[in-house]
């Protein structure tokens, strides 16, 4: 494999054109379509055959051609203004700096995006799925709206792997070998031009090295470390060889060399080029953990020499972790045993006690194992602010993680949700923008949902038919290269030209293939989807794609299925499979589909975002009430497949939502979508498209992910990190004060409660006056807050609305024994109950559970 070495040799650009250097060293071109004008313009046949690579196209046009654009003045004026363009874009204030104006608004100065993937374009394969994408639409975001982020990941030698088909419907995988310096991405380099390198220690005699790739996302810096650099022993070369590979210690050292060594970069990349220190560090999934165990190195062994805890407060409060998956597989453990190794030996983080790291990966808590090392659970003892990405995913999130707070109701558990968005730019197609802009708005600007109205019927429909014919087109070349590389001979293949159809109702179906997802959902009654496939009348076509996880021959197998059944002559012009999605397929798959299919078994789909993708393009959403669906359905903007959540018979369950979705599709989505007027225009679907629009729109976008996460998780973090650094003082006395809470607080308890002044017969206004005698031990009152906690009560004594208020101490009637008293009023008729509980307060803590200790009566 290393035999032979590819180099890609980067063009000299005559001085006229140097402008398109600048225009393909910075990703922004692959969200802004008249940037990729620039290029195609070039040479328009060219620009498709290098599949729209700005690196490839400005190394294949050859001097001839670069010479005569050169003297082309129209050309030349096309580049001027494109270059342009891009420096307004990169020096403008923009949302955030706007923002920072505000004298009561606090910004970080920078923030650290750690992630094992980033998906930002097809030419630059660092991702699997949802994931990266995410990261990538993140980066995007925080570039438009000038919020002041710079990523960090890993460089993949492979990237993930390309999916192709075997004869027999059998994914296949290979690993194409990317060649950095064709990549659109630059070496970080010390002031004597040597590569910027960090190194992590390993066992062994060397340690793991890297050299650190920038990839400029607009104005966001991406980090990328890669291990392959000849320093390193063969062995430690591969580690950065491919997304989510290898053995279990392969992937250690990968999270690894991403969290420690990502902190290394990051360090180098300020050094070099004068960037700010980062104040948050936000941990996009487990994987990159180990970030907070090398800035606890970094704060106990140089600089301020502090202590573990003191140090563990400092990197804390400047931490947001963000939790992505509710399936219990897919949270990322080592065998603790493993981690032992690692950080007891010739530690990557000399200095920090490895009893300490194992403690942050411990699961002791109920139902843990002792043998594992769990990333999710060191994110969250690590963050003192962390996230799941749906409200419904944070709810889900709060029970499956109860146990690190476990004397808490799940409610109470300290991981609040922000709702995933996706990056308009990227992933509307250009013609849904112009259609906006007819109407007098840009799709991101104030007020554009309501000009949704002012588009004539006729427009949207002759649009979506334009959207549709692209995605036919492209399917049948991608169906048609897929059976050439199955072995059919290319005169086989003419059925291929009549696949699919632009006039027929097409639903889209795509995304990773772990079973929760149920791919093979739609074949439970195989005949019955026939039927709805070839309808005379009212015909539905569906376009499939979706990679299975190399190790996992389960999902194999229901590709497998969906592409034997796709492959019947009988059918096969209504139904495809593509191979291979990533971007590239994604970009016109979404705008070319009516409707976007979505069936996982609730509630293991934490967010979803391809079907907000769709919606943003004028597609109807179909899908289970999971994930970001389960909040932001209203009966109107698309179609809920109930959820059989009450039966447990997993089989029995996929049948009765399976028939729940052919009767969906039978006899509500295509009999709206085949009701046309006489124009032709089906104008109550129309309808349904402009609801959507309008109801989704603002809530899908990223610019609101974004604005959500700076307002609610980083900028609160900034002034938290702010403040135990420019104190490490506080830091300790934080730390301090936990310690002896921890200590004290088995000697608190609630004493004794009474209550005066309920009438007999209350009413809504009445008053309660309440009082607490609690024992504090060692503590003060002013060490602890005595809540009343009181709602409406609902069956077996739940309280449901519950408000809390703090009760005021008033004296110490017994030496540690003290009186707290408040008063509630009754807000609501019906029962009526109040609960007290005591929690440690300080105004460090970022929720009351964070210690996990209360007291109840
Ligand atoms: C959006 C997207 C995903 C994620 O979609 P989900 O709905 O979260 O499954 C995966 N892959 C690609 C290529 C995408 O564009």
């Amino acid at each position: 494999m290393r035999a032979i070495r590819r180099f890609t040799v980067r063009p000299v650009l005559p001085d006229e054109l140097s402008g398109l250097g600048d225009l393909a060293a910075n990703l922004r071109w692959s969200w802004h379509p008249e940037t990729q004008d620039v290029f195609r313009a070039m040479d328009p046949e060219l620009w498709e055959s290098v599949h729209r690579d700005p690196v490839r196209m400005l190394g294949a046009v050859g001097p001839r051609r670069l010479a005569e654009l050169a003297g082309d003045r129209r050309f030349r004026t096309m580049v001027e203004l494109a270059v342009a363009d891009l420096e307004h874009y990169l020096t403008g204030p923009g949302w955030f700096g706007e923002r920072a104006q505000e004298a009561d608004r606090p910004a970080p100065r920078s923030i650290a995006y750690f992630s094992p993937e980033f998906g930002i374009t097809a030419v630059l394969p660092q991702y699997s799925g949802g994931l990266g994408i995410l990261a990538g639409d993140h980066l995007k975001t925080a570039s438009d709206l000038g919020v002041p982020l710079v990523g960090v990941g890993l460089l993949y030698r492979h990237g993930y792997f390309r999916q192709s088909l075997s004869r027999e419907g059998w994914q296949e995988e290979t690993y194409p070998v990317l060649d950095p310096d064709g990549l659109p991405i630059s070496l970080l380099r010390e002031d004597d031009g040597r590569p910027a390198q960090v190194e992590v220690p390993v066992p062994g005699d060397a340690p793991l090295r890297a050299r650190i790739w920038v990839a400029q996302v607009g104005r966001v810096p991406l980090l990328l470390l890669d291990s392959d650099v000849e320093e390193n022993p063969s062995a430690l070369r591969e580690v950065t060889d491919r997304l989510y590979g290898g053995t279990t210690e392969h992937r250690l050292l990968q999270e690894l060399l991403l969290g420690v060594g990502g902190v290394r970069a990051l360090r180098a990349h300020s050094r070099i080029t004068g960037a700010p220190d980062p104040e948050v560090f936000h941990t996009n999934e487990g994987h990159a953990g180990f970030l907070g165990v090398e800035r606890i190195r970094e704060l106990t062994t140089e600089g301020p020499q502090l202590d573990f805890d003191t140090a563990l407060e400092v990197s804390r409060a400047g931490t947001v972790f963000t939790t992505h998956t509710p399936v219990p597989a897919g949270i990322d453990r080592f065998p603790r045993d493993l981690v032992e190794q690692y950080f007891g030996g010739n530690s990557p983080t000399p200095g920090v006690p490895v009893e300490r790291v194992l403690a942050l990966g411990a699961e002791d808590f109920d139902g843990g194992d002792a043998g594992v090392f769990n990333m999710a659970v060191m994110g969250f003892r690590l963050a003192q602010r962390a996230n799941g990405v749906s409200e419904l995913h944070g709810q889900v999130s709060r029970g499956m993680f109860n146990g690190l707070w476990s004397d808490f109701d799940v409610t109470d558990v300290p991981i609040t949700s922000i709702t995933n968005g996706v990056h308009a730019p990227t992933w509307v197609a250009r013609e849904v923008f112009e259609l906006a802009s007819s109407a007098g708005a840009d799709v991101e600007g104030a007020g554009v949902w309501d000009a949704v109205d002012k588009v004539p019927a006729g427009d949207i429909w002759s649009t979506k038919r334009v959207l549709r014919q692209r995605l036919v087109d492209d399917a049948r070349r991608r169906v048609h290269a897929s059976w050439l590389n199955r072995g059919a001979a290319r005169a086989e293949l003419g059925w291929v030209d009549s696949v699919l159809d632009p006039d027929v109702l097409t639903i889209g179906f795509a995304r990773r293939v772990p079973s929760y997802k149920r791919l093979t959902l739609m074949l439970r009654d195989p005949a019955r989807l026939k039927r709805l496939l070839l309808d005379p009348e009212r015909p539905v076509q569906l376009v499939i794609a979706g990679k299975s996880h190399p190790a996992d021959d389960g999902g194999k197998r229901l590709i497998q299925e969906i592409v034997r059944f796709a492959d019947d002559p009988e059918v096969r012009h209504r139904i495809v499979f593509l191979p291979n999605y990533d971007i590239a397929m994604a970009q016109p798959l979404y705008p070319g589909c009516d409707v976007w299919l979505n069936n996982p078994l609730r509630p293991y789909e934490a967010c979803g975002t391809s079907g907000m993708k769709a919606a943003l393009n004028g597609g109807l959403n179909l899908s289970i009430l999971d994930g970001w669906w389960d909040e932001w359905y209203d009966g109107n903007n698309g179609w809920a497949i109930p959820s059989a959540d009450v039966v447990h018979d997993a089989d029995h369950r996929d049948d009765i939502e399976a028939t729940a979705l052919y009767d969906l599709i039978e006899h509500e989505v295509a009999p709206r979508f085949y009701d046309v007027d006489a124009a032709g225009v089906p104008t109550r679907w129309i309808e349904m498209v402009r609801h959507t629009l309008k109801s989704l729109g603002p809530k899908v976008l990223a610019t609101r992910m974004v604005r959500d996460y700076v307002d609610r998780l980083y900028a609160p973090s900034a002034v938290a990190s702010r403040a135990l650094n420019g104190d490490y003082g506080r830091a300790a006395e934080f730390a301090d004060w936990k310690r002896r809470v921890v200590e004290a607080w088995p000697g608190v308890r609630v004493e004794h409660v009474e209550s005066s002044g309920l009438a007999d017969a209350p009413e809504v206004g009445s008053r309660v006056q309440v009082r607490v005698f609690a024992s504090l031990g060692s503590l003060a009152p002013s060490d602890v807050e005595v809540q009343l906690v009181h709602g409406a009560v609902a069956h077996e004594d739940d309280l449901v609305d519950v408000a809390t208020s703090a009760l005021r101490p008033v004296e110490e009637y017994e030496g540690g024994r003290h009186r707290f008293e408040g008063e509630v009023t009754l807000g609501t008729t019906g029962p009526f109950g109040y609960t007290v509980r005591v929690l440690p307060r300080h105004d460090r803590m970022a929720a009351p559970a964070e210690l996990g200790l209360v007291a109840l009566p």
